[in-house]
């Protein structure tokens, strides 16, 4: 079956993990330490395990407000997203598979990002892509759970076959979507892992599939 639509992960694929490692790694501890009158150090401590606690296979790990509430931070934090845009870095590929593979494919993308951090990090991109999806944020689940690409392409109205996928995560990128029939890649920056879904960039990926 030919591709009919090509997904993109977000972050690790499109851009580089400052924007997210900011947030969670340095703005949310600060707050903890603020508001809880700990030293940094500890703040950041104790936060990383609550974090690891969760763990990313859960929809809650991604779910800015319920780390607000579970840490008991202050403050509204919905201006958080916009105030780190700065830190959101287009990995360089990124403009030109894009171009090219949108004169042939409508392209979307499929994250596990939350949609309050998804609209700033694509006013960075800015590349009209056709839908976008947030596994928490509209399905309340994680790139991992079996039906997320199903979801997708049942929103999308196409079979999974009929999509190709790339990201960065070896499972929620790869063995997820492949499981289904999706036709996944493995973006493997570090240029590491060697096999035939495997890609090294964006420019790899679109030579896979022009
Ligand atoms: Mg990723």
């Amino acid at each position: 079956m030919p591709i009919r639509v090509v997904s993109f992960d977000m972050e690790g694929t499109l851009i580089d993990h400052s924007y997210s490692k900011q947030i969670w790694e340095g703005d949310i501890p600060a707050l903890y330490a603020e508001a809880h009158g700990l030293p940094l150090e500890e703040a950041r401590r104790r936060v990383l395990s609550e974090y690891a606690e969760v763990g990313e296979g859960q929809p809650e790990w991604y779910d800015v407000g319920y780390w607000w509430k579970r840490l008991g931070l202050p403050h509204y934090w919905r201006d958080l997203p916009k105030r780190r845009k700065g830190e959101c870095n287009v990995y360089p590929d990124v403009p030109r598979a894009l171009a090219r593979l949108g004169e042939r494919y409508p392209l979307i993308i499929s994250s596990n990002t939350i949609r309050e951090f998804l609209k700033i990090q694509l006013e960075c991109i800015d590349y009209p892509f056709s839908r976008v999806f947030s596994a928490p944020s509209d399905f309340g689940s994680v790139k991992k759970a079996p039906d997320f690409y199903q979801r997708v392409c049942d929103e999308i109205e196409i079979e999974p076959m009929e999509l190709a996928h790339v990201g960065d995560h070896p499972e929620f990128d790869y063995r997820a979507p492949k499981l289904l029939g999706v036709k996944a890649y493995l973006l493997d920056r570090s240029g590491r892992l060697k096999g035939e879904e495997i890609v090294l960039d964006l420019n790899e990926f679109v030579e896979r599939l022009l």
